[in-house]
């Protein structure tokens, strides 16, 4: 068995719904994500001979993912009043509407299902939430 892993980090607001805590108000991370991929044997000709797959292609695909949610609001769609929403998006702000609720475990998941999408063979995603928190998704 062989594996690559490639890291990307992102910038974003969120909070968590029903959440007693610092976390139900709003607030920041760098969210910093590890994408894995596992595959039994090597590419047996061209340019990924020999290779799991293009190292390019798996960092730019995860890189592009995380650039999606670069410096937006995360919200968990349902979790704040639609005039809430216009009023934020009037002010310019970027926000990314989610349809799960925005904790990192979730987070992990959504980019393992992103990448899993593109064909790429994905067999786990971390998603620190800070430098010493992790959560991860290691599919079905
Ligand atoms: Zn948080």
């Amino acid at each position: 068995m062989y594996g690559l892993k490639t890291e990307s980090s992102f910038d974003s607001a969120h909070f968590l719904t029903d959440y007693h805590g610092k976390c139900e108000n709003l607030h920041g991370h760098r969210w910093r994500v590890v994408a894995y991929i596992r595959q039994a044997n090597l590419g047996a000709q061209g340019t990924e001979k020999d290779m799991v797959i293009d190292f390019g292609k798996f960092k730019r695909a995860l890189r592009a993912l995380t650039e999606e949610l670069d410096h937006t609001f995360l919200v968990e769609e349902g979790s704040l009043r639609p005039q809430t929403i216009a009023c934020l998006a009037d002010e310019g702000f970027s926000l990314t509407m989610l349809p799960f609720r925005t904790t990192a475990e979730n987070l992990a998941r959504y980019f393992y299902h992103r990448l899993a999408e593109q064909n790429l063979p994905v067999s786990q995603v971390d998603v620190y939430e800070t430098p010493l928190n992790c959560a991860t998704y290691y599919g079905e």
